[in-house]
């Protein structure tokens, strides 16, 4: 994402969090600017360690808080396959995640069907299971590294 890309969101999430009456600490912004930042998914690990760039010896439970609000929230998403973070390009929480995931070069592009491909659908009917969440990632090569 680019920087006058991240200011933006930044600033949705800010009005966002402000209608709703949640608080957006400094720890939640600057994850999220951590997270957009990224050219590709980043690990808790690594978010910790730039974490660093914004405050003075930050706990890992600091960091660790601010990821789960924020994935609370729909405003990122857990890679579960890299178990890493993106931020969320649907501007909306949805149910459902999918990912297509280039393995070459580590980038990420989010599907985001909100609905659940019909014939899965068809099947969970049938066998009588309740849906709490799903996730689908695709691993693959992207259009410019497959070029
Ligand atoms: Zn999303
Ligand atoms: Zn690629």
């Amino acid at each position: 994402m680019k920087k006058s890309e991240i200011k933006k969101l930044v600033q949705n999430v800010e009005s966002h969090c402000a209608q709703k009456g949640i608080r957006f600490t400094q720890p939640r912004r600057f994850v999220l600017e951590i997270i957009a930042g990224s050219k590709v998914p980043i690990g808790a690990y690594d978010i910790l360690a730039k974490l660093g760039d914004y405050l003075d010896h930050p706990k890992p439970p600091t960091a660790y808080r601010a990821i789960e609000f924020l994935q609370e929230q729909g405003l990122i998403h857990r890679i579960e396959s890299l178990n890493a973070y993106i931020t969320c390009h649907a501007g909306h929480k949805h149910t459902g995640s999918q990912f297509m995931i280039c393995d070459e070069c580590g980038s990420v592009i989010e599907a985001h069907l909100c609905e659940l491909p019909k014939d899965l659908a068809r099947k969970m009917v049938e066998e009588g299971f309740i849906l709490s969440s799903w996730n689908a990632e695709l691993h693959g090569q992207c259009k410019s590294c497959s070029a």
